[in-house]
């Protein structure tokens, strides 16, 4: 994990949050390859989950919402607190699950008072060696006053979650779409937890992005359609290039589900150094959602069948984080092996999600012939692809290394022999250098984009 942090750095993945100011805990940017990387994974789920079905539709919700939309949703009360114990001497705050999970306690589902009898029996201590205090439940969601007059009328929160949004506009999508049962929302957008300790880089943030999905059903068919969209999450594993051997269903057990949920599945990844932990999390909500904004809003939330018959939908809801699914990605793809007698360091990325799908080089940068020609082919490709590189920097072993480690799967180099010049029935042919077995065919600048393709 090391290594992936490290690379991530150095070439222009992921920076800390607020750097050159001591940075900011919980937050991270995403640098120019970072972006791209990010890019990519939310526009391949929209493909994969929305533009490829006929049932999904899409929706982007404004992140500031009406605040009764989380009374109504549970989350201003206990339900979206976590447990906080302080180190009584440095003030530090720690999540009192999390540490009694680190000293070996299954702490899922504990209530105060257990987590306190635990840390005295077990003579707990904080990380730093001091005595901690009573654990207390800590609310997640971020506050914030809306207006120039501050008081409870001004007061509103960070969305936590992008799934509101989704349940809020039910009627909205159902009176301009018209969807049949079953059907999905779906929606991509920022989310915002005041996690209590941030921790293992772009898994626990207090700022990052949901890929969710709130897939209505009738009642009576909720275990088919569950079995429908868990097969369907693991196709959308399979398309990020996970190994299933890394990933793992956790079935969430009874006494530790949410009240209103039936059945939970986390998707677990075997995080490097870390081991399996939730990568995406699998719901069956009921109709609690749209019950509970159905009463606190006055309005009606129900299907009305073309016979008339009226009902609140239940709810399927895969929630995925793309930070995770990000982390995961680059610890999947990172790979060493053992290249022309060196070690050489690669992302083994799909080409869809690459932030460049292919590099162009002039063999040689100080040759204008060679450079304009590669000039030509750049364009051509930059013009379909978009995300293109023109590399010319070093000679040209360095730069398939640096291709190699940025996880761009195509390198175009043109040479002499593209200009006719050495073998005149190779002109106007390229060499395409592939990423993961070095390998080096030649190609015809005029097959080049259907090759590449
Ligand atoms: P955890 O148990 O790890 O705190 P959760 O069960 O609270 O996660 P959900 O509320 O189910 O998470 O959120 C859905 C998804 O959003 C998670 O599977 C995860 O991918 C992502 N996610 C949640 N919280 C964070 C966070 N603080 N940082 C990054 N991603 C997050």
């Amino acid at each position: 994990m090391d290594k992936v942090v490290a690379l991530a750095k150095r070439r222009g993945f992921v920076f800390p949050g607020s750097e050159i100011y001591g940075g900011l805990k919980g937050t991270w940017d995403l640098g120019p390859l970072g972006v791209a990387l990010n890019n990519n994974i939310k526009r391949e789920w929209w493909r994969y989950f929305v533009e490829n079905r006929e049932d999904m539709y899409g929706l982007d919700a404004a992140i500031l919402m009406n605040a009764k939309v989380w009374e109504a949703s549970g989350h201003t009360g206990a339900g979206f607190s976590d447990p906080l114990v302080e180190d009584v001497k440095t003030g530090e705050r720690y999540r009192a699950d999390h540490l009694l999970k680190d000293a070996g306690v299954e702490a899922d589902g504990l209530s105060l008072a257990e987590i306190d009898e635990i840390i005295t029996d077990k003579k707990l201590l904080s990380p730093n060696g001091n005595p901690l205090s009573p654990a207390r439940q800590f609310n997640l969601m971020f506050e914030t006053t809306i207006g120039a007059t501050a008081g409870p009328d001004g007061k509103v929160y960070l969305r936590p979650e992008t799934a509101q949004g989704i349940f809020v506009n039910f009627k909205n999508v159902m009176d301009s779409m018209s969807p049949k049962l079953p059907f999905g929302i779906a929606q991509i957008g920022k989310a915002f937890r005041n996690e209590i300790a941030p921790r293992e880089w772009l898994f626990r943030v207090r700022e990052f992005e949901q890929m969710e999905i709130e897939y209505f059903v009738k009642e009576a068919e909720w275990e088919g359609e569950f079995e429908k969209l868990r097969t369907d999450i693991w196709g959308w594993f399979d398309h990020l290039g996970l190994k299933r051997d890394n990933i793992k269903e956790y079935d969430v057990p009874e006494n530790d589900l949410a009240h209103y949920s039936k059945r939970t599945i986390d998707f677990e990844y075997n995080f490097p150094g870390k081991g399996f932990d939730e990568l995406a999390g699998f719901a069956y909500r009921t109709d609690h959602d749209l019950k509970g904004h159905m009463t606190h809003s006055g309005t009606s939330l129900e299907y009305i069948e073309p016979d008339g018959s009226r009902f609140i939908p239940h709810v399927l809801e895969p929630s995925f984080g793309v930070g995770r699914a990000f982390t995961a990605l680059l610890c999947e793809a990172y790979t060493e092996d053992e290249m022309g007698g060196e070690i050489r360091t690669y992302l083994k990325l799909p080409s869809y999600l690459a932030p460049y799908r292919v590099a162009v080089s002039p063999l040689l940068k100080n040759k204008p012939e060679l450079v304009a020609k590669a000039r030509e082919v750049f364009a051509i490709l930059k013009k379909q692809f978009g995300n293109v590189a023109f590399d010319d920097n070093g000679n040209i072993g360095k730069r398939y290394r640096r291709q190699d480690e940025i996880g761009t799967p195509y390198c175009v180099v043109i040479d002499f022999e593209t200009l006719g010049q050495e073998k005149p029935e190779l002109k106007d042919t390229v060499t395409v250098r592939h990423r993961d077995t070095g390998e080096q065919e030649r190609i015809a600048i005029l097959e080049l984009v259907s090759y590449l393709k």
